[in-house]
């Protein structure tokens, strides 16, 4: 006989029917010592009253119905990474032509930045120059328009106010025609009223 008593894992091993090498001596032990016998007696009636209990089973939807509630957050890096990867597409052929793409678009805006950088001057150079052709387009056009509705007056009017002067014109035109147009519209609907 053992000169100790059994271990509390140890009554849970024979409570378990393990069988093995080192089994066989505690179940020896407890074959001959009451006080052992007593407590695997109590133990066992535990484990057969816990077996007797019903068992609970959560119900199929239960994970779903929690995860619905918790709150998932996303650190900011791993959204961004989300979001690219859903524009990339999933075929090789479509990568491949996307990244040629991408890359030919930011070597056309790379060298487009680096021209302009070199050749700000000639740039703004142009731009100028496109806006002074358009000025006196418009000044020409509007010339030869006053010049038809108002003869020699009216070209001497544009030609000493400019480019500001032709905007007032244009201004007080506008509302010469809404005036004349409201004009008309008030005529026309007491002329209608009258006839009714
Ligand atoms: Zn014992």
């Amino acid at each position: 006989m053992n000169h100790r008593h059994l271990l509390p894992n140890e009554i849970d091993l024979l409570l378990d029917g393990e069988v093995g090498f080192g089994v066989s001596p505690l179940r020896a032990h407890a074959d001959e010592c009451a006080d052992c016998q007593a407590r695997l007696a109590r133990s066992r009636r535990v484990v057969d009253v816990l077996e007797d209990l019903q068992h609970f089973a959560p119900s199929p939807r239960f994970a779903d119905r929690v995860m619905a509630q918790v709150q998932i957050i996303e650190p900011w890096h791993v959204a961004v990474l989300d979001t690219a990867r859903r524009f990339v597409p999933r075929s090789v052929p479509m990568r491949t032509l996307m990244t040629a793409t991408a890359s030919a678009v930011a070597l056309a805006l790379t060298t487009g930045a680096v021209w302009l950088a070199l050749h700000a001057d000639v740039a703004l150079y142009s731009f100028n120059l496109a806006a002074g052709r358009a000025r006196s387009a418009l000044m020409d056009t509007a010339a030869s328009v006053i010049g038809t509705a108002f003869g020699q007056s009216g070209l001497d009017v544009l030609r000493s106010s400019g480019l500001r002067g032709l905007a007032l014109g244009a201004g007080v035109m506008v509302v010469a025609v809404g005036g004349a147009a409201f004009g008309l519209r008030a005529l026309a609907t007491s002329s209608r009223r009258s006839r009714e």
